[in-house]
């Protein structure tokens, strides 16, 4: 079987803008990082295909809920799809360390290491690109190249 190529994608600060708001839970806030869609373009010229990789505590906290946050990751494929982009999948965590433990949290690796194992991926190619030392640690941990960037600034890598 073919392996895929995959960019990882964290949510948050790197694909959707949260400088004004820290949770994104509502369609009407939710505003994309400036040529990030440009970006992920030229990756997908390169055979690469997308998955997100979200931590969503807000869930855990109470501030919305996990059809909120499905809602949004609806609206998220569309927008990849009608650009051309595949985005294969979509992981999140709604826990929060302070209401249960869990092992999909970022800096945890359990989204990645499923998403891998699911979809066939090639890790040697594929990497990760967040805004957070979480994602980093967390796509090391399950074998990833990961590269860290600057909230809400766009993909420059
Ligand atoms: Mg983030
Ligand atoms: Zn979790």
């Amino acid at each position: 079987m073919i392996k895929r190529k995959v960019v990882f994608l964290d949510r948050d600060g790197v694909i959707v803008n949260n400088s004004e708001h820290y949770y994104i839970y509502r369609i009407e806030d939710m505003k994309y990082n400036s040529g990030v869609f440009e970006k992920l373009k030229e990756f997908a010229t390169k055979g690469f295909e997308f998955i997100l990789i979200s931590n969503q505590s807000g869930i855990a906290k109470g501030e919305y809920k996990i059809s909120d946050t499905e809602k949004i990751h609806q609206q998220i494929k569309k927008d990849f799809k009608i650009r051309g982009l595949n985005l294969i999948d979509d992981y999140f965590c709604p826990h929060h360390p302070t209401k249960s433990k869990c092992l999909c949290r970022k800096p945890n690796s359990l989204m990645i290491e499923k998403a891998i194992a699911k979809w066939n991926v090639d890790s040697e190619s594929s990497f990760m690109i967040g805004d957070s030392d979480s994602d980093v640690k967390a796509a090391e941990k399950a074998g990833l190249k990961a590269f860290k960037i600057e909230p809400n600034k766009g993909i420059y890598i």
